[in-house]
Formats: C-alpha cells, sequence, structure tokens
C-alpha cells in the first residue's frame, strides 16, 4: 500500500522530496497537492502537475492525505505541524524540526493527542561519509575514539532569502548544525554534559553563517562541530583521534584513510632527541613508520531517500515507528538550545542530554 502526501512549502526542499515521493519507480508514495504562499512556488507545483491547495484550510480538510511534509522556513514547522496533526494527519517536517525544545514539545503533545506521528527528515543519518566514519569505529578499525571534529566548510559567502532573519530560523546552527549535531547524537550513546559555542556574523547581519561548537559526553569524548561559510581553505569533513590510530574522511565521499599502531611494534620512549623542523624534540618527534599500518575504511553507502521514506511508508501502516522518534528529536533539539545558551552566555553550559 503506498501513501498519498500533501507538501506544505514548495521550494528547493520541498520540490526535490516531490521528485522523489511521485516517482512511480519506488511506489512507496504519490504527491496529492501542494500549498505554498510565493506564486513561482505554486506555478512550479502546478507545471509538475500537482493540485494547488488554495489554503491550509484545504489541505487539512482533505480527508485522503495520510503524510503532510513541511518544506518551509523553520519558523513555520510547528504552527503547520500542529494544525496537521490535530487536522488527523501524519506529518513530516524539514529540519530543524522546530525553532527549540519547548516548542517542540508542544508539537509532540499534540502528536499524542491526535494518535497521529510526527517525525523528521534528518536525511544526513544517511550519508556515506557519515555511515563511513561511524562503521570504522563500530567495527572496531579504529577503536574508543576520544575526539570526533565533523564540519563543513565552503568559501561561497553566500546566505540569501530567509536563512538571513532570525525571525524565521536561519542562520548555520539551524541549518547544517542540525544536521551534524543529530549524527553526532546518534553516533555516541553516552549523556551529553556539556556544551561551548562561539557563534560568528561574517557574513550575515542577524544570524550566525559560521560557528564552532564543543560537546563535552559523560564517555569523555569531545565532540566538535564546525561549520563555515567563509573558509577559504576547507578541511577535511572528518577527524577522528582514537587510542591506536586516527582516521580522517576528507570528502562526501567516504574516502579516508586510517593509521594507527602496527600492534606488535610498539612505539617505545627513549632519550633520543630528534631534531626537525621544529627544533629539536622528543615528544613531537615522528613516529617510526615501522610501527604504523595504514588502511582505507570500507566505505558504506545507502539511499537515504528510499531507507527514510520506506520506514514511513511503514509507519503509515502502523508496522514500525519513524526512524527518528521523538526521544531523537527532543536531544538534538536541546542540544541546538544549548549552543545558543552556550554563545549567549560566553562560557560552556552544563547539561545532561
Ligand atoms: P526555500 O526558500 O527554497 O523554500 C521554502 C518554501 O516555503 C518557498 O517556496 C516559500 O514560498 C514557502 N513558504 C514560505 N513561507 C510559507 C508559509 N507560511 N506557508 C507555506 N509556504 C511557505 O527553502 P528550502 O531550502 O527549501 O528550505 C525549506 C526547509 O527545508 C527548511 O526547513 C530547511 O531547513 C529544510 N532543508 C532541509 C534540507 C535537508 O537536507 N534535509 C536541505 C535544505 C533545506
Amino acid at each position: 500500500m503506498s501513501f498519498n502526501v500533501a507538501i506544505i512549502g514548495y521550494g528547493g526542499m520541498g520540490s526535490y522530496h516531490a521528485k522523489f515521493l511521485n516517482d512511480e519507480s519506488h511506489g512507496l508514495s504519490r504527491v496529492a497537492g501542494v500549498f505554498d504562499v510565493r506564486d513561482e512556488a505554486r506555478s512550479g507545483a502546478a507545471e509538475a502537475g500537482f493540485h494547488l491547495y488554495a489554503s491550509p484550510e484545504e489541505l487539512y480538510a482533505d480527508g485522503g492525505i495520510d503524510v503532510v511534509l513541511i518544506a518551509t522556513p523553520n519558523n513555520f514547522h510547528a504552527p503547520y505541524a500542529k494544525a496537521c496533526l490535530r487536522s488527523g494527519k501524519n506529518v513530516v517536517s524539514e529540519k530543524p524540526v522546530c525553532m527549540d525544545a519547548a516548542e517542540l514539545e508542544g508539537v509532540l503533545a499534540v502528536a499524542r493527542e491526535s494518535g497521529k506521528f510526527f517525525t523528521t527528515h534528518q536525511n544526513r543519518r544517511w550519508d556515506t561519509d557519515y555511515l563511513t566514519m561511524r562503521s570504522a569505529v563500530e567495527t572496531g578499525l579504529i577503536a574508543r575514539p576520544y575526539v570526533v571534529e565533523s564540519r563543513v566548510q565552503s568559501a561561497n559567502g553566500m546566505i540569501h532569502g530567509w536563512r538571513c532573519f532570525k525571525e524565521h530560523g536561519g542562520g548555520m546552527v539551524y541549518d547544517w548544525g542540525a544536521h551534524l549535531i543529530d549524527q553526532m547524537l546518534q553516533f555516541e550513546p553516552s549523556a551529553l554534559v556539556e556544551v561551548g559555542a562561539v557563534l560568528h556574523m561574517v557574513i550575515a547581519d542577524e544570524v550566525d553563517d559560521a560557528f564552532t561548537a564543543t560537546f563535552r559526553f559523560e564517555s569523555g569524548l569531545e565532540y566538535r562541530v564546525n561549520i563555515s561559510m567563509n573558509c577559504f581553505i576547507s578541511q577535511p569533513r572528518w577527524h577522528v583521534c582514537s587510542v591506536d590510530g586516527s582516521l580522517i574522511i576528507p570528502e562526501w565521499d567516504g574516502k579516508g584513510r586510517i593509521v594507527k599502531n602496527a600492534g606488535e611494534h610498539v612505539s617505545e620512549w627513549t632519550e633520543t632527541i630528534t631534531y626537525t623542523a621544529a627544533g629539536p624534540t622528543r615528544s613531537m618527534a615522528p613516529r617510526p613508520t615501522n610501527t604504523l599500518k595504514e588502511l582505507a575504511p570500507p566505505i558504506v553507502a545507502r539511499n537515504c531517500f528510499e531507507t527514510f521514506y520506506s520506514n514511513i511508508a511503514q509507519a503509515v501502516r502502523g508496522e514500525a515507528e519513524p526512524l527518528v522518534a521523538p526521544a531523537h528529536m527532543l536531544r538534538a533539539m536541546r542540544a541546538i538550545d544549548m549552543v545558543f545558551e552556550a554563545d549567549r552566555q560566553k562560557q560552556s553550559v552544563k547539561c545532561r542530554l
């Protein structure tokens, strides 16, 4: 059985979803109609052959809709979600799911009352680079990480449209941060206990266009998230330090390197001073190459749309819970709240998430 979807917000992301959702080849779903406030978006949806709702109320009254996908600017997610849930529809919201945890709690309360599900499109849980990094750690290729660095950087210098405005939930913490923080919380099971963050407004006037957040977990893991729209020499997407080696994955394709302890050739302390470009040193001397081995982490790839929407189809049929569960959304939203709070206080903040 396939499911019928209505889309609110037919911009970049709404129209991207529509292509997949209306692709008969997978038989999962059908786009039954679109609502958008913008003429250009409405014309685009009409050209693509979709029914146009004249108002949100007309959409709410459509009894044939199983799921509403919300792909508007971020400040509209919660009000639309509540209205759709109250009209008996399941809801998939784009990320960030809401503007803060208090708002999300309100939406989840309505979802519980309505008996319908509310979930969010956390597609980057299925990104190749992330899955490859995660698998390298989980299969023990690189064991017991103590620092994970996760970055997305460009020098595009372009922040545009609603993303420039605070009231619409603009800025990079909500935009890319919502993805990278969700990935982090899926990766690390222990409690998040401290968050430090510095937000920058290099290009934009009222929202962050670059930030670094450092998350300390109860396990001892330090996880750093860095997003920048103004970085002219990009650093690797992933850099992981573990007790027995390091991993680097430069790009989205997941191709990377692990350099690790060769096992039997453990490096031993000697009194020898090595003369390097940095001057004479013992502690920072290069490690003897015969104590090292290098390998490529096996690349793990999944079709994120297929995986996500197969689960939504099962959830509509009552055969599964949405993979992006209320507890995941709340934990991630609270972590985002902490990022803003740490920046506001200009010091790290304690928490237990
Ligand atoms: P966009 O500006 O391209 O599209 C937003 C659309 O919403 C526009 O067509 C606009 O006319 C419409 N809209 C604005 N206010 C509305 C309202 N009150 N009611 C109905 N329609 C309204 O933005 P986008 O890049 O498509 O982003 C939309 C959402 O998707 C955001 O929440 C964003 O964070 C998310 N997003 C997610 C991903 C992802 O990878 N998961 C990628 C990009 C964007």
